[in-house]
């Protein structure tokens, strides 16, 4: 099988490979299409370097159908059409055995740090248990944005988005758009989005984000001020790296507030605790998207997510390593890149 393989920092090559043959609960899933994330990107530049043991099969962001089964597999068998989990766990230590398995001790994420090789490949080697069946109205390209979709969803459930809150989303990628769109479905009652592009901002207007702001040019703080009315956010979801931004949340967050972190900053960031204090504001980590692959599922097969408007654009395995090399500077009008994977 065609595999794009990382060797190290900037080394990317598309190598042939043996098909993986599954072991006792494993299949092994035909690779349909496999999202392009931000985090790639990153550890293509060894920013995770410490962390990852080359060589590695990057892609967390796919879907596929099975085409063998190991021994001991029964709720999946050839032919399903599934997603995958983000990491792969042991299923015997503490955290695993009380329902906590994304903290596994000795989990193996999936394309990324400590790596169990991903989806930039033709097939895929995975673990049953860590399939989720896509249902039949959710197609392949929906399937690999079930890996975003359920991360900003733990982060709207971490920010405990409610009925009538005034949220903030920094962040227009895949994950501030969708955590914008699943605060309005959590009840919310206005929802401003900050990014610094304008045809992200406009296509999260389009898709159904009530405000947005273009922190480029716009005051973020004296936007929330007009739009809640002086009254302050009640949520605030970061996910944009951006410290800035998260400094200023605490400007404009309401007293009792919560603030949910799903962007890495690379850096250490000095932020005001006193005021999170003062103002009974909770900071809240969002660790990839526990528990949260099924219930996305549902909401996208209900009709009321549908995040493919996020898809700006297509390629093949072939062309991984130059899209890679190429992401940061033709980011003008992209936001999802799918790979199609099957040759
Ligand atoms: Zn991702
Ligand atoms: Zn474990």
């Amino acid at each position: 099988m065609k595999a794009v393989r990382l060797f190290g920092k900037n080394d990317i090559r598309v190598v042939d490979m043996d098909l993986p043959a599954p072991g006792y609960g494993q299949a092994l899933v035909k690779v349909e299409c496999c999202g392009i994330c931000g985090t790639d990107y990153a550890i293509l530049n060894g920013a995770f370097s410490g962390m990852v043991d080359y060589p590695i099969t990057m892609g967390h962001e796919w879907s596929g159908e099975v085409a063998e089964t190991g021994p001991g597999v029964t709720h999946v068998q050839k032919g399903d059409r599934v997603a995958g989990d983000t990491c792969v766990s042991c299923g015997n230590c503490y955290a695993c055995l009380t329902g906590n398995y994304i903290n596994c001790k000795t989990k193996k994420n999936v394309g990324t740090t400590m790596t169990w090789d991903g989806a930039y490949a033709e097939y895929i080697l995975f673990p049953a248990r860590h399939l989720f069946k896509l249902p039949d109205n959710v197609d392949f390209d929906s399937g690999a944005l079930l890996e975003p979709a359920a991360t900003a969803m733990l982060a709207v459930v971490q920010a405990r988005v409610g009925l009538g809150d005034n949220v903030v989303v920094h962040g227009t990628g895949p994950i501030g758009i969708s955590a914008a769109l699943l605060a309005k479905l959590s009840g919310a009652a206005k929802v401003m989005i900050t990014g610094r592009k304008d045809f992200k901002l406009k296509l999260a207007k389009e898709m159904g984000v009530d405000y947005t702001v273009n922190t480029a040019r716009q005051d973020m703080a004296g936007m929330a001020h007009d739009i809640f009315k002086g009254e302050g956010a009640d949520a605030v979801i970061e996910a944009s790296g951006s410290e800035m931004l998260m400094k200023d949340s605490f400007e404009i967050v309401a007293n009792s507030a919560r603030i949910s972190v799903v962007s890495f900053f690379e850096k250490n960031v000095n932020l005001d605790i006193d005021t999170a204090v003062f103002k009974d504001v909770s900071i809240l980590p969002v660790p990839g998207n526990r528990g949260m692959n099924m219930p996305a599922l549902r909401l996208m097969a209900s009709g009321r997510l549908n995040l493919k408007p996020l898809i700006t654009g297509r390629c093949r395995l072939s062309d991984v390593p130059d899209v890679l090399n190429n992401l940061k500077t033709d980011n003008e009008k992209k936001i999802k890149i799918m790979i199609d994977c099957a040759i």
